[in-house]
């Protein structure tokens, strides 16, 4: 059983030093030992709860926030719900614009926290009016003080994993990690966490996680901005229509591909073989893992350490409803279903 009985003076305090859990049956016989750090134990059970507190605090720091004012942000849903729960505890306002791919249990789940959510289409350019990104632009312009977090394009973002996620992991691992396995969204997270660990250990490989439809892995080979690998795709949080600055390509060794059917089976697999109930993107990441080590990226002196960003409970209405997995064509055989349900 955990240990700690301390009391917090504020939910915030619990932010950060997420734990790192060994995997023991999804890995099979891969060889080396595997990791992984489970963000979901942040209070607002993502890693955004690391982003937003470190970016509001850099903020108020610099004497740019002062309680009252309002905090604009364009978010899939979690970092949305950390600057929310932050807001809340720090007495700002807290608007946001989100993706229309977003479940109706973010959505709500934000609107429960205190903020003002804006819906935006989410199959539209980044440049189109409509899109969330052009739409937290016009607020932040029309509404006097506000603050605009722009997560994909805030060095901060990276900073932010550079000073907690880098070192906790580094900590955990006794400098004895070898690999990094981390979805890439903004990027904030891989490339925090890999600048910090490579400025201990240069040799530490970084492998990153993209999505088909999202334009990441092609740039990172290329330097090019390819718009054909740009389509629709369920996966909420991973991948992206456009380059983040956020995102330190030169951190990042690899990438790898994952599809929304094989990230929704293997997030269901971490829940039945490893107790693990977490999101979508931390099925792609296992997923990842699973394609990584089929083309041989480990041995037996691998220490493989994955992060798995946020919390199963935000997908029910997804990956953990068979209906849900039924109409995108995903379950069709009967070991898919979640359990067998007996009736009488
Ligand atoms: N998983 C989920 C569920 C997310 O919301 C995000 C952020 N968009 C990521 C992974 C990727 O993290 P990052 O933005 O730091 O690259």
């Amino acid at each position: 059983m955990r240990e700690d009985l301390h009391v917090y003076d504020n939910v915030l305090q619990l932010v950060g030093n997420t734990p790192l859990i060994n995997l023991n049956k999804i890995i099979k016989d891969f060889p080396g030992k595997y990791s992984a750090k489970i963000e979901a134990f942040n209070p607002g059970h993502s890693s955004k709860d690391r982003i937003a507190l470190y970016i509001i605090e850099e903020a108020e720091r610099k004497g740019i926030l002062k309680p009252g004012d309002t905090i604009i942000e364009t978010t899939s849903g979690n970092t949305g719900f950390s600057i929310a729960m932050v807001s809340c505890i720090k007495g700002y306002n807290c608007i946001l614009a989100v993706s229309s791919k977003s479940s109706k249990d973010k959505i709500d789940m934000l609107k429960t926290m205190g903020a003002k959510v804006h819906v935006c289409p989410a199959n539209v350019p980044a440049d189109d009016p409509r899109s969330y990104y052009e739409v937290a632009k016009r607020l932040h312009s029309e509404i006097k003080g506000s603050v605009y977090i722009n997560q994909y394009f805030n060095e901060l973002n990276i900073d932010a994993h550079f000073n907690s996620t880098g070192p906790e992991i580094w900590k955990q691992t006794e400098g004895s990690i070898t690999h990094l396995v981390a979805c890439s969204g903004t990027g904030g997270t891989i490339s925090g966490t890999a600048r910090f660990l490579k400025s201990k250990n240069p040799e530490v490989k970084i492998l990153g996680i993209d999505a088909f439809g999202s334009v990441l892995k092609k740039y990172h080979e290329t330097k090019e901005f390819d718009k054909d690998e740009i389509y629709p795709y369920r996966i909420e949080g991973l991948g992206k229509n456009l380059i983040p600055s956020a995102t330190d390509f030169e951190m990042i060794d690899k990438f790898m591909k994952v599809s929304d059917e094989d990230a929704a089976h293997t997030a269901r697999e971490l829940a039945r073989t490893e107790g693990l109930f977490l999101g979508y993107t931390s099925g792609a990441a296992m997923q990842g893992l699973k394609q990584y080590q089929e083309d041989g990226e480990f041995d037996e002196n691998s220490n493989v350490v994955l992060i798995f960003p946020d919390h199963g409970s935000r997908y029910m209405s997804k990956i953990y409803s068979d209906d849900w997995m039924n109409e995108q064509c995903f379950l069709d055989t009967q070991k898919d279903s979640k359990s067998q349900s007996i009736e009488i």
